[in-house]
């Protein structure tokens, strides 16, 4: 395939943004480029496989006739995650003010924001009610989400449970796409799965309906309150690397600067 860009340029519309309330009483022009980086841009001549323009500038358009915002970086913030969203690729969006309340002479101020997709990989386990339709159902979710694209899931495995505390059999399965979501909105979406499977926290490794934890987030390592990634140890856990060495297995862990295949094969040695 052949990578590309589809260019948008000059999008104009008369709106009211500003961060001053003078501002919010008058109407002056708003215009916003875009830049869409498609992976296949000699896509057969077919307008189904390529970022259709006249979309993207309708839906430049609609965002910068909502309702008045103070700075024109939620603008360009907004345009490039839609778009990026609807045509699966990463996107940078620029939102000018040609006649901004300077005091200066000027001829434009402008801001480009840039909405990037990271590949991830999430770790998926059930060990109570409707195991498979709880992994299913969270799968699902995750592929209609149009922020996750690619998603491609290991096949779900039948393991015994972990830590102490939980009872039942578990089964887990990993999975891998591409996601325009940050690391928290990442962890939010993985808590709202939990809790759309009714999951309720009553004991650290207990039974559960859902769990969905971050495994890696491209080749960052994180690690601040509430989030650690890497997963803490993923590395001591078969029921992790055997279903991501299915669907990742060159993925590279961050810290130990291992591929998964490696640190599954180890893992299965230090368990012999
Ligand atoms: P558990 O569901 O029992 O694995 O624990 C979930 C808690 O671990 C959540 O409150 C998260 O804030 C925290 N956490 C830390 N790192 C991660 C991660 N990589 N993925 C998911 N949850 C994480």
């Amino acid at each position: 395939m052949m990578k590309g860009t589809v260019n948008i340029k000059g999008v104009t519309v008369n709106a009211s943004h500003g961060a001053y309330g003078f501002e919010r009483e008058e109407v002056h022009p708003f215009t916003a480029d875009a830049v869409l980086y498609t992976e296949d841009i000699d896509c057969g001549d077919e307008l189904a496989r390529t970022c259709d323009y006249g979309k993207a500038a309708d839906i430049m358009a609609e965002e910068l006739s909502a309702p008045s915002v103070n700075l024109i970086e939620t603008l360009a913030a907004r345009i490039a995650k839609r778009l990026a969203a609807e045509f699966g690729c990463d996107c940078s969006a620029t939102v000018h003010k040609p006649e901004a309340p300077l005091k200066v002479r000027f001829s434009d101020v402008s801001v480009t924001a840039h909405a990037r997709f990271t590949r991830v990989c999430l770790g998926l386990g059930s060990n109570m009610g409707d195991r498979k339709g709880y992994l299913d159902g969270a799968v699902a979710a995750i592929t209609a989400d149009k922020d996750n694209r690619d998603v491609r899931v290991s096949s779900y495995i039948a393991t015994a449970p972990y830590g102490g505390a939980a009872k039942g059999e578990f089964l887990n399965a990993c999975l891998v796409m591409r996601t325009l979501k940050s690391p928290s909105g990442l962890l939010s979406m993985c808590a709202a799965l939990e809790s759309t499977a009714g999951r309720v926290r009553r004991q650290r490794w207990g039974d559960r309906t859902l769990d969905a934890d971050i495994l890696f987030y491209g080749g960052e390592i994180i690690d601040v309150p509430g989030l650690t990634v890497p997963h803490t140890d993923m590395c001591n856990r078969g029921f992790v690397l055997g279903p991501l060495c299915e669907i990742a297995p060159g993925t590279v862990h961050p810290v130990y600067g291992k591929t998964v295949a490696d640190l599954y094969a180890e893992l299965k040695r230090r368990e012999k």
